[in-house]
């Protein structure tokens, strides 16, 4: 419905097309059997979606990319990849992550050394390093050092739970070159998976999204050379906060689809399982249960599209961003809940899919800023 608000091309409605198609016909059908096995990323799948662009449309055409890079097709794209399966949806874009501090703060030379392996049929893996054991909501105090020595730098520290860690051949780590500081002293750096020093531990055990897996990153001693900073010392924690505005926007438009997913199966059980002689949906309190996650649904991608076409046009777009994360992830949490309910015992049996979209819908409310982070930059950007 949200779509006769917002007018999309000619090419973004071929590519939500097609991902709708490949959400249906690829993603969906495998994607309990993945969960349940929470043993490898779904390569298939993966390579599939490669070979028709899907993991590389956010990329530069100049680095052989689909040159759709604006935020509304993201946004498109996502809602329609994780409305299959919000674990492998978000991994078939994850290389926006790891790109996005890499164009926004590297020079051309380090684009085309690691953002143009991501792009074609056999795509790299990138993933993006910033939290740590004892930091997560305040990045700025993280621990991880990068000392300065002769030809470049040396990485010392840990960083946890981060996405692709392992299967990723390149990783952008936010390390400080100047302890104390914060965020002044904040740098980035992109190691690459062979580097001597960079061990990664073995995949942490997850509730959900299982299809990626997530590890910690290990940096003893690590010597990375000057050409692997992106940017200016200092510069790490304005690319950091620059990556999140922009993909908490895509977050957002995973949670939307992960809840469209749940009204939809809702409303068909409701339609068909009968009790006290009715279907469950001529039942009041189930019919408004689903009028409640419909309105939830549209109220979500209405705000993850304000806040992209803002993006787009090149205004920030943190605060609306922010607003979009937090209101669509809650309302995938609620919808999945809800969807639960609505199937009843059925809904806690893993042989439906209800009860792993709840699992699912968990981590969007966490990652990229848990819900208090994203109620604390919407309430500053009001008392600003
Ligand atoms: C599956 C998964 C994938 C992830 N992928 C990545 C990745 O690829 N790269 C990466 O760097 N990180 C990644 N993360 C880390 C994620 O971004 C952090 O978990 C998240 O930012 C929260 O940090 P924390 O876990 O340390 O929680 P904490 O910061 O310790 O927060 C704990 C609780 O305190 C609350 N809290 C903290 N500060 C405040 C405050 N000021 N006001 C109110 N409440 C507050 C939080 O909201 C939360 O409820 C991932 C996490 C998960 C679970």
């Amino acid at each position: 419905m949200s779509a006769d608000l917002f007018e999309l091309s000619p090419e973004q409605r071929e590519i939500q097309a097609l991902c709708r198609q490949f959400a249906e016909r690829e993603i969906r059908p495998i994607s309990l059997a993945v969960d349940e096995a929470d043993t490898e990323m779904p390569w298939d799948v993966w390579y599939q979606a490669a070979a028709l662009g899907l993991t590389s449309f956010m990329l530069p055409a100049s680095l052989g990319g689909g040159g759709m890079e604006d935020s509304f097709t993201q946004a498109l794209v996502q809602e329609e990849l994780c409305w299959g399966c919000s674990g492998i949806g978000n991994l078939i874009t994850s290389n926006g992550f790891f790109s996005e501090p890499v164009l926004k703060l590297g020079t051309d030379e380090q684009a085309r050394r690691w953002v143009e392996p991501l792009a074609g049929e056999r795509p790299t893996l990138g993933a993006l390093a910033s939290t740590e054991p004892g930091v997560g909501s305040d990045a700025a105090a993280m621990t991880t050092t990068a000392t300065r020595v002769e030809g470049g730098y040396v990485l010392r520290g840990q960083k946890s739970w981060v996405s692709s860690a392992g299967p990723a051949e390149y990783y952008v780590v936010f390390a400080t070159v100047a302890p104390g500081t914060r965020s002044k002293g904040i740098t980035a750096f992109v190691l690459e998976k062979s580097d001597s020093g960079l061990t990664i531990g073995p995949p942490i055990k997850k509730m959900g999204q299982r299809a990626i897996l997530n590890a910690e990153l290990f940096l003893e001693d690590c010597f990375v050379a000057d050409d692997r900073r992106l940017g200016k010392e200092g510069e790490g924690f304005r690319g950091l906060m620059r990556t999140f505005d922009r993909s908490r926007i895509t977050l957002g438009a995973a949670a939307t689809g992960l809840a469209r997913a749940a009204l939809e199966y809702a409303v068909e059980y409701a339609k068909t399982r009968e009790q006290f002689g009715k279907p469950i949906a001529r039942h009041q309190a189930v019919a408004f249960r689903l009028a409640d996650m419909a309105v939830r649904v549209e109220a979500a991608r209405l705000l993850v599209w304000r806040a992209a076409r803002k993006a787009d046009a090149g205004h920030d777009a943190g605060v609306e961003a922010a607003m979009a994360k937090l209101y669509a992830s809650e309302t995938a949490m609620f919808c999945t809940w809800a969807a639960v309910q609505t199937l009843g015992g059925w809904g806690y049996s893993r042989e439906y899919p209800v009860e792993k979209w709840m699992r699912d819908a968990k981590l969007e409310e966490i990652e990229e800023g848990t819900s208090d982070i994203q109620r604390l930059i919407i309430s500053r950007g009001l008392l600003a």
